[in-house]
């Protein structure tokens, strides 16, 4: 594990911390405690963070809540890819990882909260 071969398979080692889950663990509902800490630390500074992280917030509170649809999880894909790279640094940029690699690697823990909505 180094700070080359962890972002290939779509993680940052960040701070180094570490936080272990067994498959029981729903990646929406993960993410949306990831997405508290992040909209917490954002400083305000940049409007990509600022914003994207507010939106990521809002978004997979209502995903992990179940009160969510599919237009939601779109537009929380379409929010992180609008925040990549137009970050003053690298909070915001980190902002997004988990939630990219979350929705290209765990469809089905969306698709069972979008489902739940309905
Ligand atoms: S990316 Fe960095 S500078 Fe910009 S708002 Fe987030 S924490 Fe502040």
């Amino acid at each position: 594990m180094d700070y080359e071969s962890v972002p290939k398979v779509g993680a940052q080692l960040g701070s180094a911390s570490v936080i272990v889950i067994d498959d029981s663990v729903n990646i929406a509902w993960l993410l949306n405690k990831t997405m508290h800490f992040f909209k917490h630390e954002s400083c305000g500074k940049c409007t990509p963070c600022r914003e994207g992280t507010y939106w990521m917030l809002h978004l997979t509170e209502r995903i992990a809540g179940g009160q969510a649809t599919q237009e939601d999880v779109d537009l929380l894909r379409s929010v992180a890819g609008q925040v990549k790279n137009k970050c003053l640094c690298a909070l915001g940029e980190f902002s997004i990882e988990a939630v990219l690699t979350g929705l290209e690697r765990f469809p089905q823990d969306f698709s069972e909260r979008v489902s739940a909505a309905k």
